[in-house]
């Protein structure tokens, strides 16, 4: 398998980085060669979409996706409904960014099954569905792993998001494989396999999973830090056809402590060695 050379497929997540702002994130990430950025939402609340958009504009690296949409079920048909119109919402942002995607963290309810908010999480995209034809934008579910599955997410395996989104069938809906939230899933390369031959492989995040692991949010780890496959992992997304960008998604009170410059610096260094 091909080694990584350069930073040609990197991006960057601003949440990584979190402790600077837009224009910080900007300016440090093409600096050191970061070719990608995934916009977090909080980082354009201060100046709001449509300023972010030229921001970002004037600067050489692609918008991958804004993270993120979902939260879909409850118990309430107007929670459901006002998380529908948060989404419209999210991806008219999304669309004055000039990001091809929003992510989809699709949200659960422990108020009930997660058959029933599997349920609510195809509805809510099957009715977001045209609005985000009708912007430009795609929508990819993001599996995550089975500790969130009372609270943030009900599909929790890229199994579970290739059948939602085989079912859904439309071009503009696929998954995220977050390796994260899958590295553990039983049968991880078939299903990648299958997502990537459906079209339905839309985005690609890499951290490392600690252990043991001492926040289950925002403990993540650098590349090589952690138990993950990483090497294996990436050459099954590129065996089923990914061609896209290697996002580095680290939620870390560690790392957001220590001077981010150094920190991208270590991020750099460890996705060309361990991704
Ligand atoms: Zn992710």
């Amino acid at each position: 398998m091909s080694k990584i050379k350069d930073t040609s497929k990197l991006c960057v997540h601003t949440i990584t980085t979190k402790p600077w702002g837009l224009e910080e994130a900007l300016d440090n990430y093409c600096k050191n060669g970061v070719a990608g950025i995934s916009v977090w939402q909080n980082a354009i609340d201060k100046m709001g979409a449509k300023k972010a958009g030229k921001l970002i504009k004037s600067y050489p690296i692609e918008v991958v996706s804004y993270v993120r949409g979902g939260f879909f079920p409850a118990t309430s048909k107007k929670k459901r409904q006002q998380a529908i119109d948060h989404n419209k919402q999210l991806l008219e942002e999304a669309a004055a960014i000039n990001a091809p995607l929003l992510v989809l963290v699709v949200g659960s309810s422990p108020e009930q099954s997660l058959e029933k908010s599997r349920k609510q999480i195809q509805e809510g995209i099957e009715s977001i569905l045209p609005f985000a034809q009708s912007v430009g934008v795609k929508l990819a579910i993001e599996p995550l792993h089975p500790m969130y599955a009372h609270s943030r997410s009900a599909v929790n395996t890229l199994k579970q998001a290739n059948d939602m989104a085989e079912s859904i069938n439309e071009e503009f809906v696929g998954a995220v494989i977050d390796v994260y939230h899958v590295w553990w899933e039983e049968g991880l390369k078939k299903e990648i396999a299958r997502c990537g031959k459906n079209g339905n492989l839309f985005a690609y995040h890499i951290c490392d999973f600690k252990a043991p692991l001492e926040d289950f949010l925002n403990d993540r780890g650098l590349m090589g830090e952690g138990c993950i496959d990483l090497k294996s992992i990436r050459k099954w997304v590129e065996k089923a056809g990914f061609k896209g960008f290697h996002e580095v998604e680290i939620f870390s009170h560690r790392y957001w402590e220590m001077n981010q410059h150094q920190f991208l610096n270590k991020i750099i260094k460890s996705y060309k060695e361990f991704s």
